[in-house]
């Protein structure tokens, strides 16, 4: 699920190309190199082609100086975790701490040795790709391998507000094994977690769009987030859902909804008005979800925007 790293990218900022080009003939065998002559550009390229793993930023500069780059980048969500190592010509303590201060993680005075350069470098890269692994880390189930809460609640605040900008529909589902309780009576914790690794396999492929996320929830409960997706289109992966899990067939003899392991769905449509936060849709479909357990489970129950104005 941890996406392996190619060539890691390091960015080269400097008013100076002949700087630039040593330090990228230097680097160019390990990583990906980009390079810009100005901190416009630098912003401007960063937007564009997303955040490297690492930025060489020079300090004297017209118009915008590194020290203000920095700050910039610093300031924005998206470009926070960038490292960045200033390089730069200012050799004063008083320079060195500033740069530190503001967040850099290096500063390396010119004229530099490059060996120590292209040293600091990897040991910065290092660093930076181990914190990428335990964020992402951070970011699944330990039980099931699947995306958490952690990550369903931030991707939920994004798309939320993606919805809310461009008009568009959001559908939330959230899933839940049906009697789940008698399941670990009858086989055991470990056994539950079996069935539970299971159903969380099961539940990720039955989404096919690219910015579909299916997690888990907590307990023995799943969430999916759609984005851009209607009604029909919410019941119709919930429907995929409830079949998907049927067909494991994991047999279930305490359950009262089947002879097999069977889950219910509760599931909302809303397009994000400019009042109501994300909340909203994850109460709608939770009330669905117990009304689908009052109806007799394996079911899925849900509404739409419409609906909800009711
Ligand atoms: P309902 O059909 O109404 O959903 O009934 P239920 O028994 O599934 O729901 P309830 O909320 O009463 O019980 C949920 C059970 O899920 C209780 C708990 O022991 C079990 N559970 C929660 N997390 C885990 C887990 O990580 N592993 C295992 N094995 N069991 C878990
Ligand atoms: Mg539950
Ligand atoms: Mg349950």
């Amino acid at each position: 699920m941890i996406k392996k790293p190619n060539k890691p990218s390091v960015m080269i900022v400097d008013d100076t190309p002949a700087n630039i080009r040593v330090l990228a003939e230097s680097l160019r065998r390990d990583y990906r190199i980009r390079v810009a002559t100005s901190g416009r550009e630098a912003l401007d390229l960063i937007a564009h082609v997303g955040p490297p793993d690492l930025l060489l930023l020079d300090v004297m500069m017209p118009e915008m100086d590194g020290y203000e780059i920095c700050r910039r980048l610093k300031s924005a969500p998206e470009t926070r975790n960038v490292p960045v190592i200033f390089v730069t010509a200012r050799a004063e303590a008083a320079d060195e701490e500033y740069g530190l201060k503001l967040g850099a993680v290096d500063y390396i005075v010119k004229p530099f040795h490059l060996p120590i350069v292209t040293a600091r470098v990897r040991n910065h890269i290092e660093l930076k790709q181990k914190t990428d692994l335990l964020e992402s880390l951070a970011m699944l189930d330990g039980l099931t391998g699947i995306p958490n809460r952690r990550r369903f609640d931030q991707t939920l605040a994004d798309e939320w507000l993606r919805a809310r900008r461009d008009g568009e529909r959001l559908s939330l589902l959230i899933l839940d094994i049906d009697h789940f309780k008698e399941y670990n009576d009858h086989f055991g914790h470990a056994g539950g977690d079996r069935c539970l690794t299971k159903v969380a396999e099961a539940l990720a492929q039955g989404v096919n769009r690219a910015g579909d996320l299916v997690a888990r929830y907590g307990g023995e409960e799943f969430i999916a987030l759609l984005p851009d997706t209607d009604a029909d289109g919410a019941r119709e992966v919930a429907a995929r859902f409830r079949e998907t899990v049927e067909l494991l067939a994991l047999p279930h003899p305490l359950s009262r909804a089947a002879s097999h392991v069977t889950i219910s769905v509760g599931f909302a449509t809303l397009t994000p008005a400019s009042g109501g936060g994300a909340e909203t849709l994850l109460k709608l479909a939770d009330t669905m979800l117990y009304r689908a357990k009052e109806q007799g489970r394996n079911r899925i129950c849900g509404l739409d925007s419409a609906q909800a104005a009711e």
